[in-house]
C-alpha cells in the first residue's frame, strides 16, 4: 500500500471545499446526499467545514464488485425525504468512468430538487465512459485503484485514515 494522500493533506483540502461549497451555493439550507458507503468518512468530515445550515440523507448505492465495474447500477437504500425544492449537493468519494454519477443525476433530477451539486474527494478524469463531472473536486488522480478513507475493496480498508494505492503484490490479499 502507498500513500496518496495523508490524512493532513485530506483535512487541509476539505477545510478549503466546504466554505467553497458554502461560497457557491449560498446562504441556503444544503441537503447533503451521502452516497454509501464510500463517501460516509468524506461526508463527515466535509458536512462540519460548511457553515450554515446543513442536512444529511443517505443514499446507497452498489456499482462494483473486486476492483472492476460491473457496469450495472442499484439503488439499495433510498433518501428517507422528499428533495423537491431543495437545495441537494451529492457527496461521492470517487468519480471514475462516471457511470454511477450518471445514473444518480439522472434519478436524483427527476425528483425537481431546486439545486443539484456534486461535490466528490477524487476525480479520474482519464477513466469517464460518459459525460459526467464534478462541481467540487478534492484531488484529480491518475487511473489507480485506491483504498482508504472511505474506500473499499470488497469492504475492506474503508477505515485507513489516509488514501493509498492498492498494491495486491504486496498486500497478498
Ligand atoms: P464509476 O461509476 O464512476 O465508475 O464508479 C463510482 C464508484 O466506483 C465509486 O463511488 C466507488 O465506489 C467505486 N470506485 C471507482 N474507482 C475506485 C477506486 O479507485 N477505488 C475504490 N475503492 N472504489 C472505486
Amino acid at each position: 500500500m502507498r500513500t496518496m494522500f495523508s490524512a493532513d493533506q485530506i483535512a487541509t483540502r476539505i477545510a478549503e471545499l466546504g466554505p467553497q461549497i458554502r461560497q457557491s451555493m449560498g446562504p441556503v439550507p444544503i441537503t447533503a446526499i451521502v452516497v454509501l458507503k464510500g463517501s460516509v468518512i468524506f461526508a463527515s468530515d466535509l458536512v462540519r467545514c460548511i457553515q450554515g445550515d446543513v442536512r444529511l440523507e443517505f443514499l446507497g448505492v452498489s456499482s462494483y464488485e473486486g476492483t472492476e465495474s460491473t457496469g450495472h447500477v442499484r439503488i439499495t437504500h433510498d433518501l428517507k425525504r422528499s428533495i423537491a425544492g431543495k437545495h441537494c449537493l451529492v457527496v461521492e468519494d470517487i468519480v471514475d468512468t462516471g457511470l454511477t454519477l450518471h445514473y444518480l443525476l439522472a434519478q436524483l433530477r427527476a425528483r425537481d430538487p431546486a439545486t443539484l451539486k456534486v461535490v466528490s474527494l477524487l476525480d479520474k478524469p482519464s477513466r469517464r465512459t460518459v459525460d459526467v463531472q464534478a462541481d467540487f473536486v478534492g484531488f484529480t488522480i491518475e487511473d489507480e485503484f485506491v483504498i482508504g478513507y472511505g474506500l473499499d475493496l470488497d469492504e475492506r480498508y474503508r477505515n485507513l485514515p489516509e488514501v493509498a494505492i492498492y498494491e495486491p503484490q504486496i498486500d497478498g490479499a
